[in-house]
């Protein structure tokens, strides 16, 4: 089956809400192993709703909407979907006395304009709605099916685990299993990473998928199989060959993070870090570890006051994890030092050195884009992997 998803709602389009429906739903989809084609959103206009459906409907057998059945007039979901297929609307009596019934219960009087949320395409099929007023429903049509849900993500959830999904099982068949299995690396390029395994990448079922954030990339092995141990033997196999290939680059089903907090509990060491900047990016990634960060012995934050070079940066950071392990008694010192100067091609050299309380144990100095924030947490996953290299004894 080919579905694609529709979000309806001029907010999206405004960027005011993020569509956290269409994600869900995509997500909720290749877990039923549905395949998905497209996802669109579009405004609250029941002629460019119509149409997107419509050319939706063109391509894809399930179509799923979300948004725009609210009580008042900019709510035009339903008018647009009768239109895409031909359809009048028709009033049910059954909904309007649900919703009545509703605003009953909760000591309210309905307005008049819920009145609106009682009609649905002639011939739908009504999903009622315990979580809201707005019934969702179904049409089944030659050139297609589609799934009309509220866009209240609540609601949205609600309706989708307790009547699509059993829907889509029951009637339309789907019986497919499909696992994703997200495994982290760094310490290499996303093109690097991509090369090492082209030949996984470029295969059907698994499929293998990189992203990447901050120096640290995720692998995102997604197998499709008619059962749970087929599809988990399907992901077992790629993954052999993941680990064999990237070697002390991979770090495992767990980031980088929780990775290192986890290394430094299970060996009882504590650390303390020395920070350059006051957006401590290494105390704020190895603070937010699930898992707990209890690790954490102490943290110092010295932002840069004198103008230093590459070679006082490294100086600077090599005392700093010496210093500062011995300051906060923790078994490891972590230091960032950046120079304060910024060459010509927009770079600031960065030394990071993981140290004891008496010697120096790695250091090493990299160049990073410092004028937009996010240069800081790339910045942190080195100094990060540094430990996760030294508690796991993999090479730095
Ligand atoms: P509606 O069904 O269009 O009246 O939407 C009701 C509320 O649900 C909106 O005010 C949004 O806050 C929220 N909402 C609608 N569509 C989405 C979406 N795609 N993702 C997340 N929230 C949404
Ligand atoms: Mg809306």
């Amino acid at each position: 089956m080919r579905a694609e998803i529709i979000a309806i709602g001029s907010e999206l389009l405004l960027g005011a809400t993020i569509d956290t429906n269409s994600a869900y739903l995509a997500r909720q989809l290749a877990a039923a192993g549905v395949n998905l084609y497209r996802k669109s959103v579009v405004g609250d206009n029941s002629e460019r709703i119509a149409a997107t459906l419509r050319e939706a409907l063109s391509r894809a057998d399930l179509v799923i909407c979300t948004g725009g059945l609210g009580p008042t007039l900019d709510d035009v979901t339903r008018e647009a979907v009768a239109m895409a297929y031909g359809r009048s609307l028709e009033f049910h009596q059954a909904l309007m006395d649900q919703i009545a019934a509703r605003f009953a219960a909760m000591g309210r009087e309905m307005p008049q304009s819920n009145r609106r949320q009682a009609f649905v395409p002639t011939g739908a099929r009504i999903i009622e709605n315990p979580r809201g007023t707005a019934p969702a429903f179904i049409v089944e049509d030659p050139i297609g099916t589609t799934v009309v849900l509220p866009g209240v993500p609540y609601e949205m959830r609600y309706l989708y685990e307790h009547a699509v999904l059993p829907y889509l099982r029951e009637e339309r068949g789907v019986t497919a299993v499909i696992l994703v299995k997200t495994l982290h690396a760094t310490g290499l390029g996303e093109s690097a990473i991509g090369e090492l395994i082209a030949d996984l990448m470029l295969q059907e079922n698994p499929t293998v998928g990189i992203s990447a954030k901050q120096a640290r990339y995720e692998l995102r092995i997604g197998a499709r199989a008619d059962s749970q141990a087929e599809a988990e033997a399907l992901i077992a196999e790629a993954e052999a060959i993941i680990v064999a290939r990237l070697g002390s680059h991979l770090i495992g089903d767990e980031p980088l993070a929780d990775r290192v907090a986890r290394l430094l509990r299970e060996q009882g060491l504590g650390i303390a870090l020395h920070e350059c900047t006051s957006a401590a990016p290494t105390f704020r990634a190895l603070s937010a570890a699930s898992g707990g960060s209890d690790g954490i012995r102490g943290v110092l934050i010295q932002p840069i006051t004198n103008p230093i070079d590459e070679q006082a940066a490294a100086d600077l950071a090599r005392a700093g994890a010496v210093r500062t392990a011995e300051r906060w008694h923790a078994e490891l010192g972590l230091a960032t030092q950046a120079a304060s100067t910024i060459d010509p091609s927009g770079m600031t050299a960065v030394s990071v050195a993981l140290a004891t309380p008496t010697e120096l144990l790695q250091q090493v100095t990299r160049r990073y884009d410092l004028r937009q924030a996010e240069g800081w947490d790339f910045v942190a996953t080195l100094a990060l992997d540094l430990v996760r290299r030294y508690l796991s004894r993999e090479p730095a």
